[in-house]
């Protein structure tokens, strides 16, 4: 089982609690996220990006179930140059937080296009942003649509984009009927279901995702949004049995529960082959 969605505050060195808390939480990895860029200046001090993508290679090197993503503006000067000492220094994704643009700002488009000439995916914060600022309709489902024209793009949206669910499902689909037509293009979307959605609307939520019928199963990543200095595993353990108890009353069956719970981090992050022959999307459908 892998955690798709952990945070690091950058202070931590040593994996070695991280790891512990995992394992009590029946995790045998996950995928750690960098620390925030400097346009975040809520979530406390930043450090610089070259400081920031050292610490969490350290933090990971050596550990194969810990996956580095390294948390990227988009619009800062040097980005692409982050990108690419990034993806030279052997990290595994990105992750970006459309704070102040949206989605299809042809400065961060670019970046986007980088990252995946480079076929590393991209991690995005989607659905209501809590950062006191007015910026939650720059993370709407549908702004990722420009997105389309990227080619090979890989990337998730997180928090199953709470709480525009429904919009969410509405791209994915229209992302698989794309790749339906044309797979050269094969532009992926992955579902992120680290809460996100309050316990109220999992149940209604995870029901739609699953029961759509659109083929899901291997491109919906767990993750809980836990930070690695203090893994809260009695958090995880309640969002593992709770989405268990739905997946068994939705009757989706154990290969796919098993793949959200585990190898679909590793498709998505190209260390598994992703599913090639998804079924097809029509019009209408
Ligand atoms: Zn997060």
């Amino acid at each position: 089982m892998l955690d798709g969605h952990i945070h690091t505050t950058g202070d931590d060195k040593d994996p070695k609690l991280l790891l512990k808390s995992l394992k009590m939480a029946g995790m045998d990895g996950g995928m750690v996220i960098s620390r925030h860029p400097q346009s975040f200046p809520l979530l406390g001090k930043s450090k610089d990006p070259e400081q920031r993508l050292r610490d969490i290679l350290a933090y990971t090197r050596g550990h194969t179930r810990l996956f580095p993503c390294f948390w990227i503006d988009p619009l800062e000067k040097n980005a692409l140059k982050q990108v690419d000492v990034a993806c030279k220094s052997g990290i595994n994704a990105f992750k970006i937080i459309c704070n102040r643009f949206y989605p299809s700002d042809p400065r961060a488009m670019k970046i986007y296009s980088a990252i995946a000439a480079r076929k590393k995916p991209i991690l995005f914060h989607s659905g209501i942003l809590w950062d006191g600022q007015v910026s939650s309709k720059f993370n709407r489902p549908l702004e990722f649509e420009a997105l389309l024209s990227i080619r090979g793009i890989v990337f998730s949206l997180a928090h199953i984009s709470w709480p525009w669910c429904d919009e969410l499902i509405a791209v994915y689909g229209k992302f698989l009927n794309a790749y339906s037509i044309d797979p050269e293009w094969s532009a992926r979307l992955y579902i992120d279901l680290t809460p996100g959605t309050p316990v109220l609307y999992r149940e209604d939520t995870l029901r739609k995702v699953f029961t759509v019928g659109y083929d899901v199963a291997h491109n919906v990543i767990f993750g809980t949004d836990c930070s690695t200095a203090a893994y809260n595993v009695k958090w995880a353990h309640e969002w593992v049995d709770r989405d268990t108890a739905i997946y068994k009353k939705l009757k989706v069956d154990a290969p796919t529960r098993e793949s959200v719970f585990g190898c679909n981090l590793e498709r998505f992050l190209g260390l598994r082959v992703a599913n090639e022959k998804p079924k097809k999307l029509l019009m209408g459908e």
